[in-house]
């Protein structure tokens, strides 16, 4: 048995160098044995990643599958109650979100995130037309709620999109963000159901948001607790 000279591991009999630092195996004693098969694989196999085109045409088929069996059972079972118009509008919703970008490279966030506000703005108004009231409840409230969610989606992508900032201002806006979001959806909810505006859970949470920001911004400003947060939490 051979032992590399440089870094001291064992070596297989079949080997012209070391496996670990490439030193070549030179042992009078023991020549290297051509003829015995070398104990694990010389060239390197790796499955090929799954293309993007064929996984678009995966999740379609799924998705339009799915719409499909809906749309016949709701047909051939209870047709006055058109709950399949739910399922198909959910397929459409997903289909946009995840198919385009695979299928089209180099499309900018803020489109792909307007365009993803945008499906669930229509699947949320396909939901209220089945809804009584439903118009009226899908601009006074829904339509409001979605905007400012979506707003806040699109200031976050452009935001986070370069990973530029470090992960301490990710979490603190990302935490800001929910709190803004629960404040304004409350709101909405209140202007709707009592036409004024009585703000008490979006509070808590507001509060809760600001509780955890403020000691994270403190540990970001100083060195020696970002220091310590970075090592502790492996940033
Ligand atoms: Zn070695």
């Amino acid at each position: 048995m051979s032992y590399c000279v440089n870094c001291g591991v064992e070596l297989d009999g079949t080997a012209h160098a070391c496996p670990l630092c490439q030193t070549p195996v030179m042992n009078p004693r023991q020549p290297v044995d051509t003829f015995s098969p070398p104990p694990f694989p010389t060239r390197r196999k790796e499955v090929p990643p799954v293309s993007k085109r064929i996984l678009a045409v995966l999740l379609s088929a799924m998705l339009a599958s799915a719409a499909v069996c809906c749309g016949v059972l709701n047909l051939v079972l209870k047709p006055e109650l058109h709950w399949s118009v739910f399922v198909i509008g959910a397929a459409i919703m997903v289909w946009i979100w995840l198919v385009p970008p695979l299928l089209l490279r180099g499309i900018p966030l803020p489109v792909r995130l307007l365009l993803d506000i945008v499906a669930v703005g229509l699947y949320v108004y396909l939901i209220s037309r089945d809804v009584r009231g439903g118009t009226g409840w899908f601009l006074g409230l829904a339509l409001p709620i979605i905007l400012t969610g979506g707003a806040v989606v699109l200031f976050l992508g452009l935001v986070l999109q370069n990973g530029k900032r470090s992960i301490l201002s990710g979490i603190t806006i990302v935490i800001g963000a929910a709190g803004a979001v629960s404040f304004f959806a409350e709101l909405f909810v209140d202007r709707w159901l009592y036409q004024c505006w009585t703000p008490e859970w979006s509070l808590i949470v507001v509060t809760i948001c600001a509780a955890l920001i403020v000691p994270l911004i403190i540990v970001r400003r100083v060195p020696s607790l970002r220091e310590e947060a970075r090592r502790r939490f492996h940033m």
